[in-house]
């Protein structure tokens, strides 16, 4: 008899452990469960002004290369897409300066990087953090973390905190600097050096002459294509708005309480997936692996939604692929922007002539849930505001999509090392479970994939020690 495998979460974790799983056991029963109606959980494709935009996630890095080694795998390369400009900006102090290049998530290579978006003392208190003393943050992950915020602010100063990391921190969690975990979210700077600005240059390392290679890639018609033929690959049997309500053990493996609680449904399984956020994991686990229950638990999630805007073709952005805005920024009136960044989406990757103008604007941080607390219609005249304050373009949208994701982002703090660490210990211990998603080491694509490959191997090594109990392993049968 085949292994059966339930993959719980139809997100780009759960598609990639099971399409991995698929090409280890080709033979095994993959059933996926997912509550929503439609795959691919944060990535998502739609329709705007008749062309295919992302309103979840809409690009990935390409320095860890699992998103486009998994792309090339899948046949994707042709719709492999690159910025065709790279030219970020960002608004401090009132003015709308370059991204600095040579930063790690906001942290300068030198304090010449940094001197068009800080003050004269802020650039001078940059300077010195090569002065400082040594910093020292344990790499063991059980160590306490310390705040991104905290140590940032005291060696380099609020004001590069505040201007240059936490825009760029909020970028990737949505999430506050003093909250956020050194080790947790900037792990490559982390023992590497004396001082962090060592670090950083050691991390980025020399400037390179010539022509960069990309640092994002995207696909051509949207992430919707990779969801699609993930899933089409994975061959698996794919079950849709039916959430997963509770998961035992039983004397073989596993049994999965589905669909609603007034007709519950139960599902057998030799080995499960876990590819869901950690609210949902945390519940599911409860009362299997408590330990690995409670870490999820220490893991909170942010807020916030997309407003993905159509402006008229002859409406001219300008020539960048977009803004980020630094903590406190205001409008000239004082009121605050809505807005935490904006991307021309245009601009980054093209378009041709008379198409319209696309954009997308990010709203909401992790404790700023009060922003999203307005309708589609304040929201868009909101946004809509905020780009002309900062841009001078005042032009309706001809179409607009307001996409909210409701604690869509992980935050990583100071105890998230220590919580991934005793979640994979303890289901590690659980014969047959693994775990996979954004919760673990990385919110982006690419480390996401990388868990979902992970947790796929552990599973697949666990189907091959059971072989001759409830499968062959893949190759020798032919079922
Ligand atoms: C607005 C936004 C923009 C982003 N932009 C980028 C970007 O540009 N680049 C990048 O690299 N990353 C980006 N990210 C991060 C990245 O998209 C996500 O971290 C990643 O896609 C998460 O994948 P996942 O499979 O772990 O989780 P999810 O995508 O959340 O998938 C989990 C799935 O599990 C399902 N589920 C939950 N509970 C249950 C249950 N009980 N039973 C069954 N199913 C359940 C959910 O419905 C969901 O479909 C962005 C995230 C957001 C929110």
């Amino acid at each position: 008899m085949a292994a059966k495998v339930v993959v719980v979460g139809g997100g780009i974790a759960g598609l990639a452990a099971a399409y991995r799983l698929r090409t280890l056991h080709p033979a095994a029963e993959i059933t996926i469960i997912e509550s929503a109606k439609e795959l691919g959980g944060k990535l998502r494709t739609r329709e705007l002004a008749g062309r295919s935009v992302d309103v979840g996630a809409e690009a990935f890095v390409t320095r860890n290369p699992a998103a486009v080694r998994l792309v090339e795998e899948l046949g994707l390369t042709e719709n492999l897409v690159h910025p065709v400009l790279s030219a970020a900006t960002v608004r401090a102090a009132g003015r709308t300066v370059a991204l600095p290049k040579r930063t790690f998530l906001g942290l300068p290579v030198s304090a010449d990087e940094v001197r068009d978006v800080l003050s004269p003392d802020g650039v001078a208190k940059v300077a010195g953090e090569r002065d400082l003393p040594p910093l020292h943050v344990e790499a063991d992950p059980d160590a306490p973390d310390v705040s991104v915020g905290q140590v940032i602010g005291e060696r380099f100063g609020r004001e590069l905190v505040d201007r240059l990391v936490e825009p760029l921190l909020g970028g990737v969690y949505a999430g506050r600097a003093d909250m956020l975990g050194l080790r947790a979210t900037m792990a490559p700077l982390v023992g590497k050096a004396q001082t962090l600005t060592e670090a950083v240059g050691k991390v980025l390392g020399p400037p390179r002459q010539g022509t960069q290679p990309p640092v994002f890639g995207a696909l051509r018609g949207g992430m919707a294509s990779m969801v699609d033929e993930l899933a089409k690959r994975a061959a698996a049997r794919i079950r849709l708005g039916l959430p997963v309500r509770a998961l035992t053990r039983t004397a073989r493996g596993w049994r999965l309480e589905i669909g609603s609680a007034a007709a519950p449904e139960f599902l057998d399984a030799d080995a499960v997936i876990l590819a869901v956020p950690a609210p949902a994991a945390r519940k599911l686990l409860e009362d299997e692996v408590p330990a690995a229950s409670a870490a999820y638990g220490q893991v909170e999630v942010a807020s916030m939604a997309v407003v993905s805007l159509a402006l008229p073709p002859d409406a001219v952005l300008p020539e960048s692929t977009g803004v980020l805005l630094a903590v406190g920024e205001r409008h000239a009136d004082g009121t605050p922007f809505t807005a935490k960044a904006f991307t021309f989406t245009s601009r980054k990757w093209g378009r041709a002539d008379g198409e319209p103008v696309q954009l997308r604007a990010s709203v909401g941080r992790y404790g700023e849930a009060e922003a999203l607390q307005r309708d589609d219609d304040q929201l868009v005249a909101a946004v809509v505001s905020d780009l002309w304050e900062l841009t001078g373009v005042k032009i309706a949208p001809v179409e607009r999509i307001v996409t909210r994701w409701g604690g869509g982002l992980p935050q990583y703090g100071v105890a998230h090392t220590a919580a991934v660490a005793s979640i994979i210990d303890a289901v590690n211990k659980m014969p047959g479970l693994a775990v996979a998603g954004a919760t673990l080491r990385g919110v982006g694509i690419p480390a996401t994939i990388d868990s979902a490959n992970t947790a796929a191997s552990a599973i697949g090594a666990y189907l091959t020690s059971r072989s001759g109990e409830i499968s062959a392993p893949s190759g020798l049968v032919g079922d």
